[in-house]
């Protein structure tokens, strides 16, 4: 089984297999517990787990963007 995690360091969606007990970002590195990490999906295939990540990744891009700037 394969779990979408959300990286509590840059907040990226990263997958991971649910029998790992860590997973290390790609993208900032940061070594994740698995236990300790916010999973967002879950899924039975990678297939399905990337799709997964794609779909939540586009939703991301619909939410109102950040007046910070
Ligand atoms: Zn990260």
């Amino acid at each position: 089984m394969y779990a979408v995690i959300v990286c509590f360091r840059c907040g990226q969606l990263l997958l991971a297999k649910t029998y790992q007990k860590t997973r290390r970002c790609p993208y900032c590195e940061t070594r994740l517990i698995l236990s300790k990490t916010r999973k967002v999906a879950t899924a039975e295939t990678a297939r399905e787990a990337s799709t997964l990540i794609r779909t939540l990744k586009q939703k991301k891009r619909m939410e109102p963007p950040d007046f910070k700037r």
